[in-house]
């Protein structure tokens, strides 16, 4: 059992420092080993050679019946100025560092069943250049208790500070009102602090600590006001396991058994390349949780524009109405989009959006007067998503047909393309898909391909002249070519998109992953304006509308995420990663067991001779820090674009010392 609490003021003083020493008695009163820490001290003296925190006569006076030989030195860090701690520690010559006042947090709190960790100041205190005292409160994933004093402008400053550390998504465990002065008297005045506090901010006020002159009393009534506090502050006994049995027995996971699924590894939280697990390991993400999070996990301009836009208006039906957020995606995306694509269908997911792409080519063809054009072609490997038409074109081997046969349209399938992204084009790789289309074109609405890279069916890159040979075969036959560029599109492949390897512009593209920067559900299907002008002929409406199609949230934080990309050196960092990546999956080229080692922006692929045992090799990468999802006979990574050298330098490590030692093997 160990509980962590943040205990923050206001402002600065407010009595913070006096509240956590009552509450520290009060816990150890009850017989629980309790310690209050506190990360950064300002306002120290300098006494016989040390540092000594201006008021730990606070701590000394509440706590001398529990720590006799004087209170333990929780103080991580001191500093002589009285001021905020980024300042104080360079006037010092030195620097916070928030990863090491955490671990030097925790490391005072071993062995303790609750640690207080009294903040400095009020939540927005600058800890240095770059984080603040809510960075850290985010860090130490703590509910947070708040210590206001009772005077003039406290319903305000009380109301602010919970609104930002709710918006860092921590609870605030209370508020504790703290009178230091006499100054409200009037006990009407003073109820309706406590009443408004608890009302508009929803929060429980858990004492409210009257002035009394005299210090003894005021130290009674401190201690009498808090005591009934610790009920609400004993952790509560940790759910850990129940929630994982309760997961592995009523959870579905993807493509998982419901009865022996493989084990789910409970996480607590995301940050930048840093998956972090229920029990505080982290985790570097190779996956961006499936080419999504481009920009890593919690980036503060997208959780911004999420908060944003749910403080307007999360979301309205688009059926009659419309709004800025889904107005401004479809202006970027037209404009950042290969020429042409003039006309934007927002969607909910990619599987969706394909859907939506075969029904446009459906639509088009009937609005042309080729009713009879209905089959898709497309080649073998391929993976579009698991709803129904978007199924019936995934690899018909590798993916779900022979289940459900009788459900999926019949499609035209090419063998999977034959020319290596890194060899010479070989024109007979495209022999088969060209007579395919010679003979059935008649009965062809359109052909649809994942551009350079086959992902999930079996993440395998393909020469770019054979999609310039598709689009004139598509041209040829007049049938539509439809780019599948979730997996692809915003820079995965080193280009924004993979048709741009190849300086094809589709007729129809699907986007999505990476599209919110892994915040959100979204995707979108894009249609030249001869297609949607095709579609919409004779008056006729195309006939698809999600109940959640264009939602704002999730256009809001697309747009965040897209700006990001525009203003980032994207490219040149995709570069790095591909050298990293080649640097760090080169030395398991010639590993037994390896068949090919192939590398393309970033996307690092490691393929076995053999499936692997997913089970063992997923434990493995955990124990050793990592996050990768091998499945089939593929180790790969497709990283966050702001991962680092080193980061990628110790993935590469953990796969070739998981393929030296045979940790694929059963
Ligand atoms: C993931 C993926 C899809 C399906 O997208 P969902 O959002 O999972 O429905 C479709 N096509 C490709 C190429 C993909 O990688």
């Amino acid at each position: 059992m160990k509980g962590y609490y943040f205990i923050t003021g206001i402002d600065t003083g407010v009595g913070k420092t006096y509240v956590t020493a009552g509450l520290l008695r009060v816990l150890s009163d009850a017989g629980l080993k309790a310690l209050a820490v506190k990360p950064v001290q300002t306002g120290c003296k300098e006494k016989s050679g040390s540092l000594i925190p201006d008021d730990p006569v606070e701590y000394a006076r509440l706590n001398a019946s529990h720590f006799p030989n004087g209170y333990p030195d929780a103080c991580c860090r001191r500093f002589v100025p009285a001021c905020s701690p980024h300042l104080a520690a360079q006037m010092a010559g030195e620097h916070i560092h928030l990863d090491e006042l955490v671990h030097e947090i925790s490391a005072k709190g071993e062995g303790y069943d609750i640690v207080l960790v009294e903040g400095a100041g009020g939540v927005s205190v600058p800890l240095n250049d770059k984080h603040t005292m809510l960075d850290l409160m985010q860090r130490l994933d703590c509910p947070v208790i708040i210590v206001a004093d009772n005077k003039l402008g406290m319903i305000n400053h009380t109301l602010m500070t919970i609104e930002s550390v709710r918006n860092r998504g921590l609870d605030v465990a209370g508020v504790i009102i703290n009178s230091t002065t006499p100054c409200i008297e009037d006990a009407a005045l003073r109820d309706d602090n406590i009443a408004a506090i608890a009302h508009h901010g929803d929060v429980t006020v858990l004492a409210d600590i009257p002035f009394r002159s005299n210090q003894h009393e005021r130290d009674e009534q401190l201690i009498q006001r808090l005591s009934p506090v610790i009920d609400t502050l004993v952790p509560e006994v940790d759910s850990h396991e129940e929630n994982l049995i309760f997961d592995r027995d009523h959870l579905w996971h993807p493509y998982t058994s419901a009865v022996n699924p493989l084990p789910a590894v409970k996480v607590r939280s995301t940050r930048g390349t840093r998956i972090i697990l229920d029990d505080g390991r982290e985790l570097i993400d190779g996956m961006a949780s499936w080419w999504c999070a481009i920009h890593g996990y919690g980036h503060p301009v997208l959780e911004r524009a999420l908060h944003r836009q749910a403080g307007r208006m999360s979301h309205v039906m688009f059926g009659g109405l419309t709004h800025n957020p889904a107005v401004e995606l479809g202006r970027r995306l037209v404009s950042m989009t290969p020429d042409g694509l003039d006309h934007v269908f927002l969607a909910d997911s990619g599987s969706v959006s394909v859907e939506v792409a075969i029904k446009m080519a459906m639509q088009y063809m009937q609005a042309d007067g080729q009713p009879n054009r209905t089959r898709l072609l497309t080649v073998r490997g391929g993976y579009h998503g698991d709803t129904c038409g978007a199924m019936s074109v995934c690899d018909p081997e590798n993916g779900m047909h022979h289940l459900f046969s009788d459900l999926l349209p019949s499609q035209l399938f090419a063998p999977r393309p034959s020319c290596r992204f890194d060899a010479p084009f070989d024109p007979a790789s495209l022999q088969e898909i060209t007579r395919i289309l010679d003979a059935h074109s008649h009965e062809m609405a359109a052909i649809i391909i994942e551009p350079i890279v086959q992902g999930a069916g079996g993440m395998r890159f393909y020469h770019p002249d054979y999609l310039r040979g598709l689009r004139q075969l598509a041209d040829a036959h007049g049938v539509l070519l439809i780019l599948d560029e979730i997996a692809t599109g915003f820079g995965r492949t080193g280009k924004l998109f993979g048709c741009d390897w190849a300086g094809v512009a589709p007729d129809i593209m699907c986007v999505g992953k990476a599209l919110s920067g892994g915040m959100m559900t979204l995707a979108a299907t894009l249609a030249t304006r001869q297609v949607a002008r095709t579609v919409s002929k004779n008056g006729d409406v195309f006939m698809h509308g999600p109940t959640f199609m264009g939602n704002p949230l999730a256009c809001a934080v697309s747009n965040a995420s897209l700006d990001l990309l525009e203003q980032s050196d994207w490219q040149p960092k995709v570069h790095a990663i591909e050298t990293w990546l080649e640097e760090a999956f080169s030395p398991c080229r010639h590993l037994p067991g390896v068949n090919d080692v192939r590398i393309l922006g970033a996307i690092g692929v490691v393929e076995m001779s053999d499936p692997v045992y997913v089970p063992r090799l997923q434990k493995f990468f955990i124990e050793n820090n990592i996050w990768l999802r091998p499945f089939g006979k593929l180790i790969y990574a497709m990283p966050p674009y702001i991962i680092s050298r080193e980061e990628v330098a110790h993935i590469g490590e953990v796969v070739a010392q998981a393929i030296t030692q045979k940790q694929y093997t059963k």
